[in-house]
């Protein structure tokens, strides 16, 4: 099956790394291995950039933006209209093989390309919606205005839990902003970055997109690092834990460039003494397994009214028992493997040190081992009694571990859901019209996402995306998320015989 998806989308047994858009390269950095946490698979090999090949491609960046910010926004559009519709052809074995090699269920996998379709579709009306305001001049006979125009390269560095989806939000806005792209997708998912350039390569081509355009890089952290330091990117959007992103907004600033940062959440969901629990309760565990708790918008933390606690701990208990957990593909199974033993090993430290702090576990976490778990990367879904100050609690750990805890007012609440680092995705669930004003208020959630009877997860992508504090600050993706890829420029016209100073200025030669 899975040799069938290879061939489908014309992977290799051994890939170049480096594209151009239009041209592959041929990579002279180190080899990749590219495998799978389903079944710990070797998939294919992956040649990665090395310093000069990199060089070679922002070389053809730079040569690529004179010409494609030349050609009119709504052209720019046509050709991601097209892009969308080759996604679309490719939805099922792009979908398979993301949930193949990043490990996330197949529904998964399928909403990561349909979002990427979405994306398409939104980025294609935007080509046609890139406005800048009108301002009346206080001079006479002037007129005031402004324009945005295109940047030239937007770097883009993503996370291996959403292979496809964050290169796409991207690069589809920042095309038909005018910019060209060069991506660094992450390490541990090169194939579906390599799938994703083969699938669009015949589009570019079709319409004589310019070479360079649409790059890809592949390679690991010092790439990134090249990325955040170059000069000749104005734009670095990258996607990955705070710690990265630390980094990457470090040397980008330090060149005074920009940097959109989309790091890491630790997501908690208020459940009023008004909530329907028996809603809430699949928000809630959806949002805490799905993916295997491998979303940035995992719900991490449930902060539950004493008056509601037992009762629906004890449904998020009896719906743990029930969850399936096994090979992803297989549509029966509701919970993956994580990304790779590494990911294990973080997740059974976090276990030891919730129990060091004095946390109690409702539901027992531990490795799975057996046939069906061979790569040695399928972990139990836990839950946690603990205390929202916990070393461990402020810390996002990227696995299926749900901390729960009690609160008395919503105020209380309000401020635990707050009392953490991180700032992406919140939500309240309660029937109580005054609560969840007071939850969406500027007294309320603090994050970047703030949900009323749903979950942290699953963003649509109609609505700009990021959060605050150690989440970065960044926006990507729908609402006027577009502007990050563009520069502001004001414009003032003089259309009288005159030549009056602003604030009333007198210079009289
Ligand atoms: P990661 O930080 O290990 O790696 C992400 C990317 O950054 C990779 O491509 C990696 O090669 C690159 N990188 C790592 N160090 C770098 C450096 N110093 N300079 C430049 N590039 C560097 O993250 P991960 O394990 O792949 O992904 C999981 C993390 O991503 C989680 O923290 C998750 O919350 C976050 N995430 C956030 C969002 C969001 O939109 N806020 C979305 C997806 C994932």
């Amino acid at each position: 099956m899975v040799n069938d998806i290879l061939q489908q989308l014309n992977i290799k047994p051994e890939n170049s790394g480096v594209s151009t858009g239009t041209v592959w390269l041929e990579a002279t950095g180190d080899y990749l291995q590219a495998d799978s946490p389903v079944d710990g698979q070797v998939i294919s090999k992956v040649k990665t950039a090395s310093h000069k090949d990199y060089d070679t491609v922002i070389e053809k960046a730079t040569a690529a933006f004179k010409e494609w910010r030349l050609w009119p926004a709504p052209r720019r559009g046509e050709v991601v209209r097209q892009a969308g519709e080759a996604l679309r052809k490719n939805k099922e074995a792009l979908g398979r093989l993301v949930s193949y090699e990043m490990g996330k269920s197949l529904q998964e996998g399928y909403g990561e390309v349909q979002e990427m379709i979405d994306i398409c579709d939104f980025a294609v009306g935007l080509s046609r919606q890139l406005y800048g305001l009108t301002m009346h001049s206080e001079r006479p006979g002037h007129r005031m205005y402004e324009q945005w125009h295109p940047l030239g390269i937007t770097g883009i560095i993503s996370a291996f839990n959403f292979p496809v989806a964050v290169w796409s939000w991207n690069s589809m806005l920042a095309m038909v902003c005018g910019n060209v792209c060069v991506w660094k997708p992450s390490e541990k998912t090169p194939l579906s970055a390599i799938a994703c350039q083969l699938i669009i390569q015949d589009v570019l081509r079709a319409n004589n997109v310019p070479e360079g355009v649409c790059n890809l890089v592949t390679g690991g952290r010092e790439l990134g690092e090249w990325m955040a330091a170059d000069t000749r990117i104005p734009l670095v959007s990258a996607t990955g834990s705070t710690r990265m992103g630390k980094a990457v907004g470090a040397a980008v600033g330090t060149r005074l460039g920009r940097s959109l940062l989309e790091l890491g959440g630790n997501n908690a969901i208020i459940i009023s003494e008004n909530a329907d629990l028996d809603m809430s309760l699949i928000g809630c565990v959806f949002g805490a397994v799905g993916t295997a708790g491998q979303r940035c918008t995992s719900t991490r933390r449930l902060i539950i009214h004493e008056s509601v606690y037992e009762a629906f701990t004890q449904k998020l208990v009896k719906a743990y028992q029930q969850l399936r957990i096994g090979n992803p593909l297989d549509e029966n199974n509701h919970v993956g493997p994580l990304i790779d033993k590494a990911a294990v090993q973080l997740y059974q430290q976090a276990i030891t040190e919730v129990k060091a702090e004095g946390g109690s576990f409702l539901v027992e976490g531990g490795v799975l081992e057996g046939d069906n778990y061979t790569s040695g990367c399928y972990v139990k879904p836990c839950i946690a009694a603990v205390e929202n100050n916990f070393k461990i609690v402020q810390h996002e750990t990227f696995a299926p571990i749900l901390y729960v805890m009690k609160y008395k007012t919503l105020e209380e609440a309000i401020a635990m859901q707050n009392g953490v680092p991180q700032g992406l995705s919140s939500a309240i669930m309660t029937l109580n019209l005054r609560e969840a004003e007071l939850f969406l208020s500027q007294t309320g959630s603090d994050c970047g996402i703030a949900n009323v009877n749903i979950g942290t997860s699953g963003a649509e992508i109609g609505g700009a995306f990021g959060g605050e504090k150690e989440t970065g600050g960044g926006r990507e993706s729908g609402s006027d998320a577009w502007r990050a890829y563009m520069r502001r420029q004001t414009n003032t016209i003089n259309y009288s015989t005159h030549l009056p100073l602003a604030q009333g200025i007198k210079f009289d030669l």
